[in-house]
């Protein structure tokens, strides 16, 4: 039960005044969530910017500040409204002072209330981005209009946020001036020390002053309010991590490996040798298998550097004691490459694979559920669909999670307690730096597949700007005429999406112009497919029916095609990092030399121009997590702030990074101290669980 006391932070926005059923939609949107937001939603939707009025230039300045936040003293000269017939042109008032004008530009506005808000004549503040446009300094939908004495009972700082088209900053703060007063007083979470050596601030402290910032500073991520609250999402997120670690750690009492038999099989039938890193994976994995302790273990390994195989192993091992194994992966292409994987090796070694996702229906579905609960199954791979209530094993002893930080902590343990004390093997293809595993994964035991696979060819990574996109073209033309297969990766944004991304490129448009060129030879993936449409273009790509595949990042995680050499990858500036290691990794795996081509949209910024460089440069996949990390530092250093975590909202890696270890100490001496989270200290840090949305892991609170 959430405590009592956080019920007016969980009333929804819709019960604060000026947010109706309109507004609703803009909340849920501006703050990503899929059902109407809460108070405490929006009050850990932090500011971006401040407007400082202490700063006051003339227009003439002004024009020097293009891009920032001013505050200009001016006097109304004009209005003209949009020609009768044209109500998308905007309502456009000219304001001027001694040194300039400038023009106040609003859109879908009404006359009546524009003519009240800047009457002729008068003298006015107004405060918004200064803008150019047309040679004339511009401000679109000034952000706040008041005369003297309005200008007198304004804030100096006023903070800015992160926007949703159609809801003004106005609004999100008067709705945050009313959040805020609902603030009830909230226990103290974090222990004495850490909030000493720290210099925390309280929690409604820290939310007061970074949503009414006495000074610009206070808004910094780096400062102690956002701190503060950065320090307590990452404790949340600790403390569940270290409850659902210490609900999987229960001594289990059984031995799960066997005696190697199926093990040797497999390794016999590989048409390859292992690598050495593959070898101590596997031999780590077989250790935790044999101990009587659960085994909690991340194989971290980029793409392609052959962690199916060593997952087989650990479900070999326990298939060896004629219990089961189960694989789950985030995706179904995932799913059905992993089964092609293991099910030609798995059948000469004599061992029983399935697979199930939600597309094996009716009677094939029955069929596998009854043999998997008859003990028919070894292991079992699949989907989501794995963790369905009517899929019961006959003796699950071992999960196997892909991807796992895109599973949320009920679907990780859903798996596993379809069995007694099962080991948990988690894979990730995304080398996380060691500093980061802890955030996303909590303690575990870590096997790395750093070498890659014996005779993988070098990637010729080069990046070139989208006007030569003709010559790239033509390129292609030879390459396919060879008898070669390419991608092409589109990003996801669609055309409509949103102003100012005109220049993005739609996978289904950009299909349609290969396919003016190339006919017949072009296939087209993307996410909104069916299953099966998705599965039959993949398998005509992968059989060279197909020679160029235009896909949206559908095919990041997975595929699996080792003819695919070339990739082009359009608006390579919009990708992340990570993402773009992730799909480079699509290439490069067959015997022949591959080219990854980065078409870039001109002017680069400096940031992104680092990116393209890094991954220029290596294919290491730890080493590009490591860059990742230090550039996004420089980034906050460029302006060119990135959202933080994913899953994190607040906590950014590169500003709070040394929080993560302290936030991990806190929640291991909790867990120490205080396993079943009892006292006054205890119910605080219930209060945070549900603040922060952990409490999912409230159930696993030990009984005591
Ligand atoms: P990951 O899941 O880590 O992305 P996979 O397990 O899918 O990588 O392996 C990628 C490819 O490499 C597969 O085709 C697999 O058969 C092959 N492979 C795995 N290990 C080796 C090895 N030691 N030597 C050569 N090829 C390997
Ligand atoms: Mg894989």
């Amino acid at each position: 039960m959430r405590p009592p006391i956080l019920n007016p932070l969980f009333a929804s926005v819709t019960s604060l005044q000026g947010v109706g059923p309109k507004q609703d939609k803009l909340f849920r949107y501006l703050l990503d969530r899929s059902d109407t937001p809460r108070l405490v939603d929006l009050l850990l939707h932090l500011p971006s910017n401040v407007i400082d009025r202490r700063r006051r230039p003339t227009i003439a300045e002004a024009a020097g500040l293009i891009g920032q936040v001013v505050t200009l003293r001016v006097t109304v000269e004009r209005h003209k409204s949009p020609p009768p017939g044209r109500s998308r042109a905007p309502y456009v008032v000219t304001a001027g002072d001694d040194t300039g004008t400038v023009l106040l530009t609003f859109f879908r506005a009404k006359p009546d209330y524009i003519e009240k808000l800047l009457p002729m004549g008068e003298t006015r503040y107004v405060s918004g981005v200064a803008q150019m446009f047309d040679g004339a300094l511009q401000i679109v939908h000034p952000d706040r209009v008041v005369d003297e004495d309005g200008f007198a009972r304004l804030p100096q700082i006023d903070a800015v946020y992160p926007l949703t088209e159609g809801l003004a900053v106005g609004s999100i703060r008067r709705a945050m001036v009313q959040a805020l007063a609902k603030l009830p007083p909230l226990p103290e979470w974090i222990s004495p020390e850490v909030m000493r050596r720290c210099k925390f601030p309280s929690m409604s402290e820290a939310l007061h002053r970074v949503h009414e910032p006495g000074e610009p500073a206070d808004i910094l991520p780096q400062n102690p309010f956002w701190s503060r609250l950065a320090f307590d999402e990452l404790l949340a997120g600790q403390l569940a991590l270290a409850l659902v670690r210490a609900q999987l750690r229960r001594p289990a009492g059984v031995r799960n490996a066997g005696d190697g038999h199926l093990r040797h099989r497999i390794i016999d039938a590989l048409p390859y040798a292992l690598t050495t890193s593959q070898q101590d994976a596997a031999q780590a994995i077989a250790g935790d298998l044999a101990q009587p302790l659960r085994m909690l273990r991340l194989l971290q390994g980029d793409v392609g550097s052959g962690k199916t195989v060593v997952a087989l192993l650990a479900a070999a091992a326990v298939a060896e004691t004629g219990r089961q194994a189960a694989l789950m992966a985030p995706t179904e292409i995932l799913a059905r490459q992993h089964i092609k994987t293991i099910a030609p090796l798995a059948e000469r070694a004599g061992m029983r694979v399935a697979i199930l996702t939600g597309r094996e229906k009716g009677k094939e579905r029955r069929d596998i559920v009854a043999r998997l609960a008859s003990g028919e199954i070894d292991l079992l791979v699949g989907t989501h669909a794995l963790i369905q209530d009517d899929v019961v094993f006959k003796a699950l002893a071992l999960a196997i999670v892909d991807e796992q930080h895109r599973f949320g902590v009920r679907e990780r343990l859903a798996l596993t307690e379809k069995g007694d004390a099962v080991d948990v093997l988690v894979l990730s293809a995304t080398p996380i730096p060691r500093t980061l595993v802890l955030t996303y994964f909590g303690d575990m035991d870590i096997s790395e597949l750093r070498e890659k696979p014996a005779g993988r060819q070098p990637i010729d990574t080069r990046a070139i700007p989208k006007s030569r996109i003709a010559e790239i073209v033509d390129g292609l033309q030879r390459a396919l005429d060879a008898g070669k297969r390419a991608y092409w990766i589109c990003p996801l944004v669609d055309e409509s999406d949103a102003e100012g991304v005109e220049h993005l490129t739609n996978a289904t448009q950009r299909f349609k112009t290969l396919q003016k060129r190339f006919g017949d030879r072009v296939g087209l993936v993307h996410g909104q497919m069916k299953g099966a449409d998705k599965d039959r273009v993949m398998a005509q790509f992968a059989a060279g029916d197909i020679q160029l595949l235009v896909a949206t990042t559908v095919v990041e995680v997975g595929v699996d095609v080792p003819q695919a050499t070339i990739m082009v990858i359009e608006n390579a500036e919009r990708f992340g990092l990570a993402q773009l290691h992730q799909l480079r990794g699509r290439i490069g795996r067959g015997s022949e030399a591959s080219t990854c081509l980065l078409l870039y949209h001109e002017p680069l910024t400096e940031m992104s121009a680092a990116r393209l460089k890094v991954i220029r440069e290596t294919t290491d996949g730890f080493r590009i997590a490591e860059e990742d990390l230090r550039l996004r530092g420089e980034g906050e250093v460029l302006g060119t702030r990135q959202s933080g975590l994913p899953g994190y909202r607040i906590a950014r890696p590169e500003v709070h990074a040394q929080l993560i270890a302290q936030a991990r100490d806190e929640a291991v001496r909790v867990m120490q101290d205080n396993p079943t989270l009892k006292g006054e200290r205890g119910e605080a840090l219930r209060c945070l669980l549900y603040l922060y949305e952990r409490d999912e892991a409230i159930p696993l609170i030990g009984a005591g």
